[in-house]
Parts: C-alpha cells; sequence; structure tokens
C-alpha cells in the first residue's frame, strides 16, 4: 500500500486527541512529501544530521520531533527549529537543550525518556531516577524549555500483557508527577508511547503520541 494509503487509514483510526508523529528515518524527502501532501504536519526524525537535511529542503509548517537518542554536541544544530525532543535520558542533556534554545531565544518542548523495557539497549531514566531528577530541580532552572510530559518505549516482544504492562508503569508515573511536582502545570500533559507495533495497546494505557514509521512508510532500508 501506499504512503497516502497508510497514512490516511491510520489518521482515521486514532482517536482525537492522540497526536500522530510520522517516524520518518530513513526514509527519503519524497516520502515525506506525500505524507506531508495528505495533510500530515508532525514527523519525528532520529539523527541530528539526517533531520537537518531534510529540514532545509522541506516545507517550513512542518513540526518537527526528534526522537533518538541525542548528543550534546549535537543539540546546537537542531535548536533553531526543533519543535519537541522525546528523547531527554539526562540532566546535562536537559542543561544543553535550554542554553542552545536560550541562543535562538525559543522555548523547546522536551519528554524526558522513561527506561521500563526489559532491554538494556533502551535509553532513559528509570522511575526513581526521573523523580529525583525532577525534585532536585529548582521552579525556573531552566526558563528556555518547557517539559511537557514523558515518553517510553515497551519490549519488543509479542506478550501484549508484558508491553502493557510496562506502558502501564510509565502512564502512572506520569500520573504521579501530574499529581505534585506538575500540580497546576497545564504543560505536562503528553505521553509518547506507542510504535507500529504496539501503538493500540499504548493508547489503551493513556498514549497522548503515537510514533509510527513502518506503518507509514514501510520497512526501512539502514
Ligand atoms: C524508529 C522509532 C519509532 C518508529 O518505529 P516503527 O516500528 O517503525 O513504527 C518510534 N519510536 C522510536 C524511539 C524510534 O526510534
Amino acid at each position: 500500500m501506499s504512503v497516502t494509503e497508510n497514512i490516511t487509514r491510520l489518521k482515521a483510526s486514532l482517536p482525537a486527541n492522540v497526536k500522530l508523529v510520522a517516524i520518518s528515518k530513513f526514509h527519503p524527502a519524497e516520502a515525506l512529501l506525500k505524507a506531508y501532501n495528505t495533510g500530515q504536519r508532525v514527523f519525528g526524525e532520529s539523527r541530528a544530521q539526517e533531520l537537518t537535511a531534510k529540514q532545509k529542503v522541506l516545507p517550513s509548517d512542518i513540526e518537527w520531533h526528534f526522537i533518538g537518542p541525542l548528543q550534546s554536541n549535537k543539540v546546537k544544530d537542531i535548536a533553531p527549529f526543533i519543535h519537541t525532543i522525546h528523547s531527554i535520558d539526562s540532566l546535562k542533556l536537559l542543561q544543553e537543550v535550554n542554553k542552545q534554545a536560550a541562543k535562538h531565544d525559543r522555548i523547546i518542548r522536551v519528554l524526558l525518556e522513561i527506561h521500563v523495557a526489559q532491554e538494556e539497549a533502551k535509553h532513559g531514566f528509570s522511575p526513581d531516577e526521573c523523580r529525583r531528577l525532577l525534585h532536585g530541580l529548582p521552579p525556573d532552572a531552566l526558563p528556555n524549555i518547557r517539559i511537557c510530559g514523558l515518553m517510553g518505549m515497551a519490549t519488543n516482544t509479542d506478550d501484549t500483557t508484558q508491553i502493557q504492562d510496562e506502558f502501564h508503569q510509565i502512564h502512572e508515573l506520569f500520573a504521579e508527577l501530574k499529581n505534585s511536582v506538575f500540580k497546576e502545570n497545564e504543560h505536562f500533559c503528553e505521553l509518547s508511547m506507542g510504535m507500529s507495533h504496539d501503538y493500540p495497546v499504548a493508547i489503551r494505557e493513556g498514549s497522548t503520541m503515537v510514533r509510527i514509521g513502518t506503518s507509514i512508510f514501510g520497512e526501512r532500508e539502514y
């Protein structure tokens, strides 16, 4: 099936409160344009260099999200235009995003990545590390970032119960933080969970943003 058909069908199946982030990594700019022409404006990439190259040649009203591991020294390249960074996994990175955003007089939205999957290779804070970070952060310490929520990935498995349990853990942490550190903070409202194979489970567990690549653009060629 074509990108156009895939995205049209997918959008029709998502609840109205769930934002679709089209994950276009490893796909050429022409593929993104096909999605763009169906009305899609939110795209996610996982490598800074690839992202900046695409941003230069694609329409300026695209809302770009960063979803991959991010090295501190790459933040400056995406800071002029990035809308949301999903993959914050250290205080150092948070500080660097704040610093680079300030240089451009911008506020960059960020999500804290939470590690609950069983795979070691996945990035992110444990729930306890995340609590400690947030409770230790003075209010207004980082004026050029806005912490908008949490992001997480479930273990890559066919065991739906396990996937659901892992997304549930992230949702519980989100609810706890919303009732403590982020009480009366309207911006803390996003849960980025769900990829092509597990997004229906993520939506049942409260996801507000799904990051879908393969089901839109097909298999990636690395
Ligand atoms: C690649 C990627 C996705 C999209 O995965 P698909 O299985 O292609 O939908 C989502 N989230 C992250 C963090 C990714 O790296």
